[in-house]
């Protein structure tokens, strides 16, 4: 039977995620994180980069970043301009060393240099907001207190018919909250992981892939040619 966008209830809707969840799983196992990273700093700092760049560009540019500055306190006193330089591949390297350095001095001096676990002193580090947050929270920490909202899940969401409240899929903060409502909070980090992995693969934003797609059965998205 056809899925429609409109006349689902809220607890279909909760019941058809499930399924997409278990899909999920089945086609893409126990995917995590694409940043490559050792400790909760590292991963602060390639999510930081990440923002409007690739993972992949990220992963190029951390191996000689992380070996030249090794804690929060490199980063705090490091030379703004070579910063600058180390992270200029990734773009807006200005804003992101600012936001870099910012955060390891606020890190160096109210946390004695450890990269807190709670969402109210994470979003308090400059350049860091709820996305930032959810990255380090669920990936690094184990703790799902949200769910990460990038392009992909954004997207994916919407053709999913997984979010109602907003009609732009770009409002990260209200497709957020509707996924909290309808995803299981255990597979809140996974969740998102394995949709950004089901939005580079198949469902991307120049072409969705229906008639490869393991979640063909439950979107109300799907055309087969
Ligand atoms: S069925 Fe099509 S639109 Fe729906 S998630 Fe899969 S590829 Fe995307």
């Amino acid at each position: 039977m056809a899925v429609s966008k409109t006349d689902e209830s809220l607890a279909e809707r909760k019941r058809r995620t499930r399924r997409i969840l278990s899909s999920l799983r089945k086609t893409y196992g126990d995917v995590d994180c694409a940043l490559h990273h050792s400790n909760a700093l590292e991963l602060l700092i390639a999510t930081i980069l990440s923002a409007q760049s690739t993972d992949v560009n990220v992963n190029k540019v951390t191996p000689d970043l992380f070996r030249t500055y090794r804690s929060a306190a490199d980063f705090a006193v490091a030379d703004r301009e070579a910063l600058e330089q180390a992270v200029h591949s990734t773009g807006f390297f200005r804003q992101k060393a600012k936001s870099i350095q910012g955060a390891c001095r606020l890190i160096e001096e109210q946390h004695a240099g450890e990269v807190p676990a709670r969402m109210d002193q994470l979003v308090e580090l400059p350049g860091v907001a709820r996305k930032t947050a959810n990255v380090v929270l669920g990936t690094w920490y184990g703790r799902n207190e949200g769910i990460v909202v990038d392009t992909h899940v954004g997207r994916l969401s919407e053709r999913l018919g997984l979010t109602w409240s907003s009609k732009d899929a770009k409002d990260a903060v209200k497709i957020e909250s509707d996924l909290m409502q309808v995803v299981p909070k255990a597979s809140w980090t996974y969740f998102s992981h394995a949709l950004i992995h089901h939005g580079r693969q198949v469902c991307t934003a120049r072409k969705a892939r229906c008639s490869e797609c393991s979640l063909l059965r439950n979107c109300p998205s799907a055309k087969l040619e």
